[in-house]
C-alpha cells in the first residue's frame, strides 16, 4: 500500500514531462530533463521518507516556472496554492545574473518552509549525483568543485530538516569532492 501512486503524482509527472519534453540536462549524455525532477521526489520518498503529497508533487515540478514557459498562476490553479508556494520557493528569480542567483539561494535557503528545505535538499542530492556520473559537458575540475561546495553551502544552511537527506548529501560530497 505504501507503494500505491496517487492522482495527483500522477498528473505532476505528466505534467512536468509535458512542459521539459523538449529540454536536455547538461550531462554529455544529453539526458533527458524529466529524469531529473523525476528523480528528485524519488529520493525524497525512498531516502527521506518524505510521505507528504503536495512536497512531493513539488519535487516533481520544482523546474518547471524556472526552467519552461509555466507561470506560478498556472501551478496554482492546477495543483493548489500549497504545491505553488513550494515552486515559488524553490524557483530562483531568472532576471538577477548567475552571480546573484547563487547568492539569493544561499541566503533563502536558512528563511524558505519545512517542505521547500525538502525539495531543495532532493535537488542538491540529484545533481552533485549527476555530476558524479558525469560532469557535464565542459566543466573543469574546478568548475565541479566550486558547484560541489556552494551545494554544501546551501545544505549547510538547512540542516536540522531531515537527518537521511543531510547525510545522502554529505556521504556524495565526502566521496567525491577530492575527484575534482
Ligand atoms: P549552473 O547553474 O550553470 O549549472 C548548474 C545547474 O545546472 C544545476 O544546479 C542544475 O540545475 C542544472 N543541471 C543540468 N544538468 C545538470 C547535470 N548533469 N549535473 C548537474 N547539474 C545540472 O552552474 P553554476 O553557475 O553553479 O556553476 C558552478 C560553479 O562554476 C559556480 O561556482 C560558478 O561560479 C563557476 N563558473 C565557472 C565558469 C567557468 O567557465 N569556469 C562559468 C560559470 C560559472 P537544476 O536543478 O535547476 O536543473
Ligand atoms: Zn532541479
Amino acid at each position: 500500500p505504501d507503494f500505491v501512486m496517487s492522482g495527483a503524482l500522477l498528473r505532476a509527472v505528466y505534467f512536468a514531462s509535458q512542459k521539459h519534453r523538449d529540454q536536455r540536462r547538461k550531462d554529455p549524455a544529453a539526458s533527458p530533463y524529466i529524469n531529473h525532477p523525476v528523480e528528485v521526489a524519488y529520493i525524497l520518498w525512498f531516502e527521506g521518507g518524505v510521505r507528504d503529497e503536495a512536497v512531493l508533487v513539488g519535487a516533481v515540478l520544482h523546474d518547471t516556472v524556472e526552467d519552461t514557459d509555466t507561470s506560478l498562476e498556472e501551478v496554482a490553479r492546477v495543483f493548489g496554492e500549497t504545491v505553488c508556494g513550494y515552486v515559488d520557493e524553490v524557483s530562483d528569480d531568472t532576471s538577477l545574473s548567475r552571480k546573484e542567483r547563487k547568492a539569493a539561494q544561499l541566503e533563502h535557503a536558512a528563511h524558505i518552509s519545512q517542505g521547500a528545505r525538502l525539495i531543495k535538499l532532493g535537488d542538491k542530492i540529484s545533481n552533485v549525483r549527476d555530476i558524479v556520473r558525469a560532469a557535464p559537458k565542459g566543466w573543469s575540475d574546478a568548475r565541479c568543485a566550486e558547484y560541489f561546495n556552494w551545494c554544501k553551502a546551501v545544505v549547510d544552511r538547512m540542516r536540522g530538516t531531515n537527518a537521511h537527506l543531510e547525510a545522502a548529501f554529505d556521504t556524495v560530497y565526502q566521496e567525491h569532492i577530492g575527484d575534482f
